[in-house]
């Protein structure tokens, strides 16, 4: 599967804000965008005054960034988004939320969405007591996501407890530190996931 290689805190300065992408390192000073918080490359630093479409395209940028996914992927989300009765950009960032991948980073599995994305491949997540590999599997209301008891004596996943204590609780699932288990309680709303991103803009954009 085609993924992001390059060096995500790049993608926090083009942006001009911080993403939160590379786990327990963005919460201490050896944040990039602590230091530099300007635009990556030569021409960095310089003011630009952006487009109406530059403005539209930075915002499905950062979305885009945020949830670790390519142009491809995002824009067959938001096609099947439209096609669903609802408002777009509600349906659109639910369906984003429910992605298996963020659910195990929501949950505090993982410390970035990356890595629930590798922790997902590598087979350790079972989702109503079967394995399941895809972090693109889309979930609902009462689906139980686990950590494979196997996996669950690895140093990293002892720390989930940890590390789940660090992010704000959401509304939409409840979480078992001790068995390492969860379960979708609730469709997450747009008021729920707090992300500073216009998707009005993101909804024109695509809508071109
Ligand atoms: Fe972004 Fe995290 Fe890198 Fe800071 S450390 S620039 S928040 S990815």
């Amino acid at each position: 599967m085609a993924r992001y290689t390059g060096p995500v805190c790049r993608l926090c300065r083009r942006e001009g804000e911080k993403l939160f992408l590379k786990g327990d390192r963005c919460f201490t000073d050896r944040c990039s965008f602590e230091r530099r918080g300007y635009a990556p490359g030569q021409h960095g630093q310089k003011r630009t005054k952006l487009s109406e479409f530059g403005v539209q395209m930075r915002e499905k940028q950062k979305v885009k960034r945020v949830y670790g996914l390519l142009e491809r992927p995002l824009r067959n989300l938001f096609e099947k988004s439209d096609k669903e009765r609802g408002v777009t950009s509600e349906i659109f960032f639910r369906n984003l939320e429910l992605r298996l991948d963020n659910v195990v980073y929501r949950m505090g599995f993982a410390r970035s969405r990356n890595e629930a994305k590798q922790i997902v491949r590598h087979n350790h997540i079972i989702v109503n007591g079967k394995r399941c590999n895809i972090p693109s599997a889309r979930m609902s209301v009462g689906d139980e996501v686990a950590l494979a008891v196997v996996s669950q004596k690895q140093a990293r996943f002892t720390l989930a407890a940890d590390l789940f204590s660090k992010r704000a609780a959401l509304p939409w699932f409840q979480v078992d530190h001790t068995k390492l288990t969860g379960k979708v309680t609730a469709e997450p709303t747009r008021s729920d996931i707090h992300m500073n991103v216009k998707e009005r803009l993101i909804v024109e954009l695509y809508n071109k």
